[in-house]
């Protein structure tokens, strides 16, 4: 039907492409809240802009396109996305998440879904055969990262999906980390995909926004219920954002990715560098399985340095790379998980699954190579503490 067979050309052409009122290439900014009827049970689709924007629905088709799923849900945030997802379970029911989902998600489980019975239970998503050991009648769904925050964990998506079919539950996968240039779960099984396209979607560090993709007409019609019930939509100036920002993703994460290549292999071999986590190099945990769903190791990096360098010496002797949490944009960011992502997280706890206070996370940019790797170089030289 199409006229392309590739996602760089999706990226680019998909969902609802231009206006047809005006051949206009983009999609207009259909800044209204209501729609003039003709006559009493007659109107042109659109009564309420909660309900359904054309500018919001252009990028909810686009989404949908590039996940290969039924349909798309555009939101305020990614964890209004979340919040939605969530809000297909009621009260008794519970919810597999893996030990390092993201902690705005454990958060909501912990504080706001607790309070309507709705439960959770943390498990080692990578340890497919426990897994499938912990499905309790009370479990209704399994939400996974892959790779995962901080430390880019990998998890096997087909099998987990193929986990929760057999016990006739829901697979629900955040791809934030990967997005479908990358990686596209619902091919590998998955019923439920979940997006903070503040992160590379959107690109360029400048919204907040949330997308939902489902496998099913089924789950469609609840998530379209649910979006339309609780009301956290994106708006139309955002939306118009977002869909700008996604006709670049496949420029952006080839720069992304071979500059996050380039700085693990260079940080694998500095001599102040005590541990390197990344899902494209070979020794890395889960290589194999990322390997097999995903096109490369994305352009996340998280390494530790040895005693003998001095941490917030390091953040605050880097000149070009900003110390910021969130990721994905186009300018490169460094955070600290132990004091900022992940601080929530008691201690021990944090020791206990390799988050130490000395481990750096790298969201890398699309700047030039050369002068990223100066500028850790020169960081990590002046955070080597003399003894
Ligand atoms: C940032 C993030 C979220 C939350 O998204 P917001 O847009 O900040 O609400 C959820 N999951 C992952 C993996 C994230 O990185």
């Amino acid at each position: 039907m199409s006229n392309y067979k590739n996602i760089e050309s999706a990226l680019v052409h998909g969902g609802i492409y231009g206006d047809k009122h005006t051949g206009a290439v983009n999609v207009p900014i259909y800044q209204t809240s209501t729609y003039q009827q003709e006559g009493l049970g007659q109107n042109k689709g659109w009564e309420y802009s909660r309900t359904g924007n054309p500018t919001r629905a252009a990028l909810e088709a686009l989404i949908a396109e590039l996940e290969h799923g039924e349909a798309g849900f555009a939101f305020a945030s990614g964890m209004a996305a979340i919040t939605a997802v969530l809000s297909l379970f009621k009260s008794g029911d519970s919810v597999i998440i893996s030990s390092n989902v993201y902690g705005g998600t454990f958060r909501v489980l912990d504080k706001i879904f607790s309070n309507f019975d709705i439960g959770y239970s943390i498990e080692d998503t990578t340890d497919i055969a426990s897994l499938d050991k912990k499905i309790t009648p009370q479990v209704r769904a399994i939400l996974v990262e892959s790779p995962a925050n901080p430390l880019l964990t990998v998890t096997d998506i087909a099998a987990v999906a193929g986990i929760a079919k057999k016990h006739g539950i829901i697979s629900i996968v955040d791809n934030t980390f990967m997005t479908p240039y990358i990686q596209r779960p619902i091919e590998l099984g998955a019923d439920i995909v979940i997006h903070s396209a503040t992160k590379y979607l959107g690109g360029h560090s400048d919204l907040i926004a949330g997308l939902v993709v489902v496998n099913s007409g089924k789950l469609a019609e609840k998530l379209a219920f649910i979006q339309n019930a609780t009301g956290s939509v994106l708006s139309p100036f955002d939306s118009f954002l977002l869909i700008r920002g996604i006709k670049t993703l496949g420029v952006r994460m080839d720069r992304h990715v071979e500059n996050a290549e380039k700085t693990a292999a260079y940080l694998e071999k500095h001599k102040g560098v005590k541990k390197v986590y990344y899902p494209g190099l070979p020794d890395a945990q889960g290589y194999h399985v990322n390997k097999n769903q995903a096109r490369n190791g994305g352009a996340m990096i998280s390494f530790e340095l040895h005693e003998n360098y001095d941490i917030s010496k390091f953040f605050s002797s880097l000149k070009l790379i900003a110390l910021a949490e969130s990721l994905g944009g186009v300018e490169s960011l460094v955070c600290h998980p132990a004091s900022m992502t992940h601080a929530s997280i008691p201690k021990e706890t944090r020791q206990k699954v390799g988050i130490t206070d000395s481990l750096i996370r790298l969201s890398a940019g699309i700047e030039n190579i050369g002068d990223l790797i100066f500028d850790i170089e020169q960081a990590i030289s002046k955070s080597e503490v003399q003894l």
